[in-house]
C-alpha cells in the first residue's frame, strides 16, 4: 500500500467507524455467532499472493463484526466498562503511525517525557500525594498494559525490597495476602512469580471489605509459623461488588511492618478520584498516608481505549532495583548520567506502546471538568438505576451500591416454601439465565459474594443514558416476575 493507497483507505475506515457509532445501538450488545464460527470461515493459512485491500476491509464488517461484543453499546452494563472516547481512539492512531517501541528515553524523548507529564497530570487528578509524582524524583508513575501485569511488577519490586530489608528470608516462605474479593490478578501475580497467595476472608457484614483486625490477626498467625507476607494487595471497588478495604486499618497495622509493600488496586473505581465528592468514599487519604503503590485503568472509565492501566509507585528505585536489565546495546549517554527515566525499567517487557498519546488527548480534550462530568453522569445514572431497584418489591439489593455499581438479585417471595439461600441462588440463577437469551438486547453479568448468587450492573459506557437504563430495566423486572410466576406453577 503507497501513501495514496493509504489516504483512501484511511478515510474510508474513519468514514465506517462513524458509521459503526452511529449504528450502535441496533446491533446486539453480545456477539450472537456460535462457537467455531469464524474458525470454519477462514482459511487455514495466510493467502499465498496478497490480496486487495479493499476485500480485506469488507471482511473486517462481513466476518468479524458480526464476532464482536460490543463493548461500547449503552446497554453495556457486564464486567465494568471501558469507556472509549474518539480522542482517545485517535490517540491510539497517531501513536500507530510512529509505531515506536519507546522502551529508553532515547528511543523517543518525547514518548517518555509525555507519559511523566500525563503521569503526574493524572496523578493531581485524582489528588495523589506529591509522593507519587514523577516530579518528586523518588515516587512517579508508568503505564502498564493492565493492572494485572502493573500488580506483578508491584510484587516483583516488593520482593526485592523484602529481600534485601530481610536478606535471611527463604523465597519459599513469601507470601502474597490478596482477600477472597481480589481480583484474580493477585492469584496470578502468585503462579506467574511461584509464590504462596493466602486470600484473606472478608464478611457480608463488612461489605465485603477486609478489615484491620482480620489482617493483624492473619499476619501474626503466619509470621509465628515462619511465613513471610510480603505485599498486602487491598482494592478499592472490588469487581464483584465494588467493596472498599478498611484502608486506613490495615495502614495502620502495616505500620508495624514497615518491609510489607501496601499496594491498592483501584481497577475500575480509581478515577472517581477525579471527583473531590468521591475521595473519602475511596478511603484517598490513606491511599496517600500509607501506600506504596496505587493503581487505576483509564481503560475501565476513563474514557481511554485498552490499553492504559495507570501504577503510581512512591519510590521508583524499587522498581528499577528489582527490574533493571542493562546489556551493553541498551546504555544510553543520558541514562548513565542520571537524567532521564528509562520505562523499559519499570515494566516487564522491553519495548512499550506510546500510550501516553491517548491519555494526553483525552485529558486535554475533556478538561478536569469533562472527566468529572463522565463520571458523575455514571453516578447519577446508577443512583437513577437503585431507585428502579427499590421500587420493585420483587427485586433487592445485595450490597449497599458503590459509585456506578449495583449488586442486587429476586428476593424469595414470602408466600414461598422457605428454601433457604439455595432457593433464592437457584431463582437468581433462572433469572440470569433467561436475560442471557435476551443478550442482544442488554449485558450484565452475574457473580457469587460468599455463597450468595447475585447481578451486577456496572454503569459507565460513554453513551449510555437514562433511558437506556430505563429499558434495560423493563427486560429485567418483567423476566423477574416471569421466574417468580413460575415458581408459584
Ligand atoms: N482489579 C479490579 C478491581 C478489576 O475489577 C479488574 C477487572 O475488572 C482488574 C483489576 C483487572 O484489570 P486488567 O484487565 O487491567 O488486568
Amino acid at each position: 500500500m503507497d501513501i495514496e493507497a493509504f489516504r483512501k483507505a484511511g478515510y474510508q475506515a474513519i468514514d465506517r467507524i462513524c458509521d459503526y457509532y452511529a449504528t450502535m445501538q441496533d446491533r446486539p450488545v453480545v456477539s450472537q455467532v456460535q462457537p467455531g464460527y469464524l474458525l470454519e470461515t477462514l482459511p487455514e493459512s495466510a493467502p499465498e499472493h496478497g490480496e486487495k485491500f479493499e476485500e480485506i476491509a469488507d471482511d473486517f464488517q462481513k466476518l468479524i463484526l458480526p464476532g464482536i461484543t460490543h463493548w461500547q453499546h449503552p446497554n453495556f452494563y457486564a464486567y465494568f466498562p471501558t469507556a472509549n472516547s474518539f480522542e482517545g481512539l485517535l490517540g491510539d492512531l497517531y501513536s500507530s503511525s510512529v509505531a515506536n517501541p519507546t522502551f529508553s528515553w532515547l528511543a523517543s524523548p518525547a514518548c517518555t517525557e509525555l507519559e511523566q507529564v500525563v503521569m503526574d497530570w493524572s496523578a493531581k487528578l485524582f489528588g495523589l500525594g506529591d509522593r507519587f509524582l514523577c516530579k518528586s524524583k523518588v515516587g512517579g508513575g508508568v503505564i502498564q498494559t493492565t493492572a494485572s501485569e502493573g500488580a506483578v511488577v508491584v510484587c516483583v519490586a516488593a520482593r526485592a525490597r523484602y529481600m534485601k530489608m530481610n536478606p535471611s528470608a527463604k523465597l519459599e516462605d513469601l507470601v502474597i495476602y490478596t482477600t477472597t474479593q481480589t481480583h484474580s490478578l493477585g492469584t496470578k501475580a502468585g503462579l506467574i512469580l511461584g509464590l504462596d497467595v493466602r486470600a484473606l476472608e472478608v464478611k457480608a457484614e463488612d461489605e465485603y471489605a477486609l478489615r484491620g483486625s482480620t489482617l493483624k490477626e492473619v499476619l501474626e498467625a503466619d509470621l509465628a509459623r515462619g511465613k513471610r507476607p510480603f505485599v498486602v494487595l487491598a482494592t478499592v471497588g472490588t469487581t464483584s461488588s465494588g467493596a472498599i478495604d478498611e484502608l486506613e486499618e490495615i495502614g495502620e497495622v502495616l505500620r508495624d511492618h514497615p518491609s510489607i509493600w501496601y499496594h491498592v488496586d483501584s481497577a475500575w473505581a480509581g478515577v472517581a478520584f477525579a471527583c473531590p465528592e468521591f475521595r473519602s468514599v475511596g478511603k484517598l487519604d490513606a491511599i496517600n498516608k500509607y501506600a506504596d503503590s496505587f493503581c487505576t485503568n483509564f481503560h475501565k472509565w476513563g474514557l481511554v481505549n485498552f490499553d492504559a492501566s495507570a501504577l503510581w509507585v512512591t519510590d521508583r528505585t524499587y522498581l528499577t532495583d528489582a527490574l533493571d536489565v542493562t546489556p551493553e546495546f541498551l546504555r544510553t549517554k543520558q541514562h548513565d548520567a542520571g537524567l532521564v527515566v528509562d520505562y523499559r525499567n519499570w515494566h516487564l517487557g522491553l519495548g512499550r506502546r506510546f500510550r501516553s498519546l491517548k491519555v494526553w488527548f483525552v485529558l486535554r480534550s475533556y478538561g478536569v471538568e469533562g472527566f468529572q462530568k463522565h463520571i458523575r453522569k455514571g453516578i447519577e445514572a446508577n443512583k437513577h438505576f437503585v431507585a428502579l431497584v427499590k421500587k420493585s418489591p420483587e427485586f433487592e439489593l445485595v450490597t449497599t451500591p458503590i459509585l456506578a455499581l449495583t449488586v442486587f438479585r429476586l428476593a424469595l417471595p414470602t408466600s414461598a416454601a422457605d428454601g433457604g439461600l439455595p432457593a433464592v441462588n437457584d431463582l437468581n440463577r433462572k433469572l440470569y439465565a433467561r436475560l442471557m437469551e435476551h443478550s442482544d438486547k442488554l449485558y450484565l453479568t452475574q457473580t457469587m459474594l460468599n455463597d450468595v448468587f447475585c447481578l451486577r450492573f456496572a454503569i459507565g459506557a460513554q453513551r449510555t443514558e437514562v433511558a437506556h437504563i430505563d429499558q434495560a430495566w423493563k427486560l429485567v423486572k418483567a423476566n423477574g416476575q416471569a421466574v417468580l410466576q413460575e415458581l408459584e406453577r
